[in-house]
This record gives C-alpha cells, structure tokens and sequence, in this order.
C-alpha cells in the first residue's frame, strides 16, 4: 500500500496515525508484525527517513541523507547538510563565502533544534565558517541556548574550531560594486537570499532542525536575522513536526514565524495549510508593504508530510523522500 493510500484509509477507518512521541508506538494496523517489520512498514508507509530543506540544495540534503540512511539521527543529519552550504564558496548567503555587511564583515547566524526541544545558536558570529556546529556546541556544551559576537567566536576557538577569513574575493567584489550607490534600506531581494534552514526526520521517527545563513548583504553592522531567534527562524516540537523560514527575517520575527506554523500543525493543519497561514499573518497585516520582501516557510509533520509556501514566486524547496532529491518550487501569495 502506498503511503498516501494508508493514510486515506487510516482517517476512513478511524485507524490513528501517529502524532505521539513515537511513530513505532502508535500504529495498530500492523500490530500482528514484529516491531522490526513494524518499524519497517512504517518508515515505508510515511515516507521516512525525510529531509526537507530551503531552496536549492541538493549536495546538502544529499548528505543528510546518507547519514540518515546509514542509520545516524536526525541532528547530525541537519548538522552535516548545512556544513555542505556553509563550506560552498558559491553560495554568498551563507557560511564562507557570503556577502558582508554595509561594513564589509562577514557576520553568520544559526541556530539548531533536537527532538527533546533542546537548542542552541549563534548571532553576529566572524570568522568561523561552520556557524552551524558552533550553535550545535553552544547546545550541547553551555548551559545556555544563545551566544553573540567575540565570544562566540572564542567560544567556537576554544572547541577548536579555526578562524579563518570568510570575504571571498567574489563577496568582497559584490560589495565594492553596492557601495557604489550604498542603497539604505534593508529591504531583501526578492529573488536573491537563500537561508539554509533544513528539517530532518530519521529512521526513529525523531525530528530536528537547523539553520544557518550570513543574513542580509550589507545590512546594518550588529544586524541579526531570525535564523538564530528560535521559534522564528526555526521550531522543532518532536510531537507535532517543524518547521524552518527564509526571507526578510525582521517580518518572521515580528510573527514568531517557526513556531507559528508548528502550533497550527498541533491545531490539525497540515504542513501546507501552516505554512500558507503563517504568509497570510504578514501579508494581511494592516499597512503590509509585503510586495517588496519576500518571506518563505518549509514545514514537516510527524507523518512525514510536507509543505511549503511563500509571498512571493520562486522560492524552492529540496526534498529527499522515498529515494527521490527533488527541486519543488513553493505555491505563493502574490499572483497579482
Ligand atoms: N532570513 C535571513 C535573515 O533575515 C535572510 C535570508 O533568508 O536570506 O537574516
């Protein structure tokens, strides 16, 4: 039966689905199996393992995925996918490579997010590419959740972590040519941000969440986005699902974008139906001037289902289900 089916039959015949702390628990129309098959027809019927991630990155959810496939947990497999960006030169919204400040740094934020809630980030980091294993280590070695600035980045050195210089020529280049005409306003490019936030669900059932980005290019020094701000940029809750966002990050913070979308999933929305209420908070706020920003959302469930959407067109998702990394562009708001 395929995975769609089961869940057309589950809600026909009052069969429940597992939205509990454990997939492998809840489902009785296999209890006549071993939990080993059990596990197995699970993981088959929903879909699992998952990774779902912003925009365009297949290297990224690739590598998640074989960590996922070999058996590894949800969190080193958002971890490693993000490293993937973080270390690609090319893209210049995140890690090594991204574009700097009005000042000309390089300044990261990122967050991550594990099953039992617990989190970690990172805001105004320099000259640590991989932003993302230092908030790993800020959860998992402080008994705090955020840290900022210099010691960040000495946190990040005395766990051995190398400093090195982020400003590619490239970056350094884009920079030289904005000056130019030094445009003030933070308004984001519609077309040209792209945040790595990314959700995993492993074989267990268990979910986790990343996010990692150099924010805005040459946003005001001592800006931070909402990549870091946890229920913004990024919410985990392993009952209900998760949930990461890109875009102008000032509007996701404003509406606590992240949680938002996991708290209608509690509701009963699905991933989809979240996503497009959490866009419909900002864009039908009085006064919205939502045609110049773009803000996009991607969310899972405990079921392994999906959904995306933004305000505006082009903004993509990589997923990695049932043995297919695909590109999927998101519905949107603004058709006008
Ligand atoms: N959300 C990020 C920020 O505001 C930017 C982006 O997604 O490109 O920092």
């Amino acid at each position: 039966m395929k995975r769609r089916d089961f869940i057309k039959n589950a809600s026909l015949t009052g069969v429940g689905l597992a939205i509990g702390s454990s997939l492998i628990n809840c489902d009785e129309a296999v209890s006549d199996k071993t939990t080993e098959q059990n596990n197995k027809a699970i993981h088959d019927l929903y879909g699992l393992p998952l990774v779902v991630a912003t925009w365009h990155v297949k290297n990224a959810t690739a590598k998640a995925m074989e960590i996922l496939q070999a058996g590894g947990n949800a969190l080193d497999a958002v971890e490693q996918g993000c490293r993937v960006e973080e270390a690609n030169e090319k893209d210049q919204t995140v890690g090594k490579g991204g574009l700097p400040d009005r000042e000309g740094n390089v300044t990261l934020d990122a967050s991550i997010m594990d099953k039992h809630g617990n989190c970690g980030s990172v805001v105004y980091l320099q000259n640590i590419t991989h932003a993302v294993s230092v908030a790993r280590k800020v959860m998992e070695d402080t008994p705090h959740v955020m840290l900022a600035g210099e010691g960040a980045k000495q946190f990040a050195i005395s766990k051995g972590f190398e400093p090195e210089d982020l400003l590619t020529e490239a970056s350094k280049d884009a920079w030289e040519k904005w000056k130019v005409e030094a445009k003030y306003k933070p308004i984001i490019n519609i077309e040209n941000h792209d945040t790595i936030g990314m959700l995993a669900i492993d074989k267990n059932g268990d979910i986790s969440g990343a996010c990692t980005t150099s924010g805005l290019a040459y946003k005001l020094a001592g800006r931070v986005g909402d990549s870091p701000i946890i229920g913004s940029g990024l919410f985990i809750d392993n009952e209900i699902g998760g949930c990461v966002a890109t875009g102008l990050g000032e509007e996701v913070v404003k509406t606590v974008g992240s949680f938002l979308v996991v708290e209608l999933m509690r509701q009963g929305k699905s991933p989809q139906q979240a996503c497009e209420e959490a866009i419909s908070r900002i864009v039908n706020k009085p006064n919205s001037n939502y045609k110049n920003f773009q803000v996009g959302y991607v969310a899972v469930n405990k079921k392994g289902e999906t959904g995306c959407y933004s305000i505006h067109q082009w903004f993509s998702i990589t997923k990695y289900q049932d043995g297919v990394n695909a590109q999927i562009q998101s519905d949107y708001y603004n058709k006008a």
